[in-house]
């Protein structure tokens, strides 16, 4: 394959999980990898599409468990490339959003190694896939925010609420669950209507995918008591306010319809 040379690395996005919202390309790719470091985020249905020959590589990166250094990757995916195999770098979702995508960009090119970028299908369009709900809402929601919530530990959240508080836009909190507290304290008190319609999505594109409808100053106790163990995308905004007649007050402090 002319675009995938021995001794060559992609930055494949995986997609949210359901193996069919791949791109073809990222297909291709993952059949033609001879070695395959992936995350704990990539579902086993998009991991079954290697080539039986191929080295899966579990590399880790799940917030509060064990993964790998950043740079422990990096310099495994230098020395498979180096090696002379084809290496295929599986992120979920897209591998340019929140994904640590450039350390590995950086580590390739200054070892000479040939990398390139398969885009995916990114969390917070699956979310919305899943929701039949847009991101976008004309006249309403203008604007698209995609925000990570990540701290690392001992950290506090520091985030720019003012700017992040606009009743014009939809936001979309990646690795938000832990930090929904104050996600919901600082956008209240930057002015955002704690009955701001709020949506989240767990598990999104997966058999296990759960949904959750609330309203801002909610959405901790929804995040701490309904929440599991699955990757879980906060999306807030009137493009999220239910279009079925029922709304987030209306119900009791939230609405499960998974
Ligand atoms: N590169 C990825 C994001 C990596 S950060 C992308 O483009 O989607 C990891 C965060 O993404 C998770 O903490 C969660 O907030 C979100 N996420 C990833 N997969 C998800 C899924 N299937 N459902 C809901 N959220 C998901």
């Amino acid at each position: 394959m002319n675009d995938f040379p021995q001794g060559m690395v992609w930055l494949v996005g995986a997609g949210p999980g359901d193996p069919e919202l791949l791109t073809r390309k990222a297909e291709r790719l993952i059949a033609s990898a001879s070695v395959i470091f992936h995350d704990a985020l990539v579902a086993p249905g998009v991991l079954a599409l290697a080539a039986p020959s191929a080295r899966l590589v579990h590399v880790g990166k799940r917030s509060g468990r064990h993964s790998k250094a950043q740079e422990t990757i990096d310099s495994l995916i230098v020395e498979a490339a180096l090696a002379g195999h084809r290496v295929v770098r599986l992120k979920g979702g897209d591998p340019a959003i929140f994904g640590r995508a450039t350390e590995e960009l950086d580590a390739c090119r200054a070892a000479g190694v040939a990398v390139r970028i398969c885009p995916g299908v990114t969390a917070a369009s699956g979310a919305a896939a899943s929701l039949g709900a847009s991101l976008t809402l004309r006249g309403l929601a203008r604007k698209l925010t995609f925000v990570t919530a990540h701290v690392r530990a001992g950290e506090t959240l520091s985030l720019d609420w003012a700017s992040l508080a606009d009743p014009e836009a939809t936001l979309a909190v990646y690795m938000g669950k832990s930090s929904a507290g104050a996600v919901s304290r600082g956008l209240i008190e930057a002015g955002l209507p704690a009955d701001t319609p709020v949506a989240l999505v767990e598990a999104a594109s997966l058999p296990e995918e759960r949904q959750f409808h609330t309203r801002l100053d909610l959405l901790p106790l929804v995040a701490r008591t309904a929440l599991g163990d699955g990757p879980a995308l906060l999306l807030i905004g009137q493009a999220m306010a239910r279009r079925d007649g029922v709304t987030a007050t209306s119900s009791a402090a939230f609405m499960v319809n998974s």
